[in-house]
């Protein structure tokens, strides 16, 4: 293998070790910060993340505050959880655990998540103030990307990045947080015709699909950062990301790998913004 390996894991356990200072200094003003984790139905996918996330809060002394509902559970029960915890004053973050189940309005729900609470970032007012270059809590998956790139000192700055994939949660804010350290960036999707030539340009190449091998060895340009956010099981029952990544990696000159890249960076990042939260919550600076 050609590329460096980004240990996700290392950097995640860096992040979450520099987050146990502002943990104890919050605890000596009588706050502890606090998580509210829901969980709709039992998606066992889902119940994994939210497991993980629960025993990233107990590790660091953050409170995890779960509240599981069940499948069949209504528009309106749900949206009077998240009205309570928006009022409680032990949660300074809410995650809702997605999907949700079929016949819920996720963008209701996640809408209805206090700016201030708002620790997955995936709401208009984060959003927006990505997009503006505002300050404000970053989606944890992109977030967590940027964080890798810059553990290893992979400066975006004149730099062609491509994103694979323009979703809510991870494509699109990856990009604009991208464009924010300057790179050139291209965003491709579903329709995008020449995916293997957009891909060759990239000098950093980040790929959320949700397809296995979606991009294969001949797709790396020599020497590229990779990026893989992909989850997916294969035919084997392996955990796998969208990346071929025995292939790709003979190319590329930095890739992530799939498990302990992208995932436990996504957590730390969670972790991170709580703690924000619950900073700002205190009066303390950010
Ligand atoms: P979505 O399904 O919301 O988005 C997938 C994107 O891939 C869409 O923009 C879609 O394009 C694009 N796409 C689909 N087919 C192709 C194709 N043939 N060529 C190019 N682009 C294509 O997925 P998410 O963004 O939510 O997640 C992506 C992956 O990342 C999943 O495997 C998910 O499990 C994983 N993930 C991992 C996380 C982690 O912590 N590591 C966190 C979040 C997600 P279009 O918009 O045109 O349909």
């Amino acid at each position: 293998m050609a590329a460096e390996l980004i240990d996700g894991k290392k950097v995640a356990a860096d992040i979450k070790e520099g987050l146990k200072k502002d943990i104890a200094e919050l605890k000596s003003k009588g706050l502890k910060p606090g998580l509210a984790v829901v969980l709709v139905g039992q998606d066992p996918a889902s119940k994994k993340y939210v497991a993980s996330k629960e025993k990233s809060c107990e590790d660091l002394g953050i409170e995890s505050l779960g509240h599981k509902l069940p499948a069949d559970a209504s528009q309106e029960t749900v949206l009077r959880l998240v009205d309570d915890l928006n009022k409680d004053p032990k949660v300074h973050g809410i995650l809702v655990q997605l999907p949700l189940p079929k016949g819920l309005n996720e963008k209701e729900v996640m809408d209805r998540i206090s700016p201030k609470k708002d620790v997955d970032g995936f709401g208009p007012d984060a959003l927006g103030r990505l997009v503006l270059d505002e300050p404000g809590f970053l989606p944890c998956t992109p977030h967590g990307a940027m964080k890798m790139l810059e553990a290893y000192n992979i400066d975006p700055s004149g730099k062609h990045a491509v994103v694979v994939g323009r979703s809510i949660i991870v494509g699109k804010p990856l990009a604009m947080l991208l464009l924010r350290k300057n790179a050139t960036v291209t965003i491709c999707h579903s329709r995008t015709p020449n995916l293997k030539e957009e891909c060759l340009k990239a000098d950093i190449l980040c790929v959320a699909v949700g397809r296995p091998k979606m991009v294969t060895g001949d797709m790396v340009k020599e020497g590229a950062a990779v990026i893989d956010v992909g989850i997916n099981v294969n035919e084997q029952g392996k955990l796998v990301g969208d990346v071929d990544f025995d292939e790709a990696a003979k190319r590329a000159g930095y890739i992530t790998p799939v498990p302990g890249g992208a995932g436990p960076m996504t957590i730390a990042m969670l972790m991170h913004n709580t703690v924000q939260a619950a900073k700002m919550a205190a009066g303390m600076k950010i």
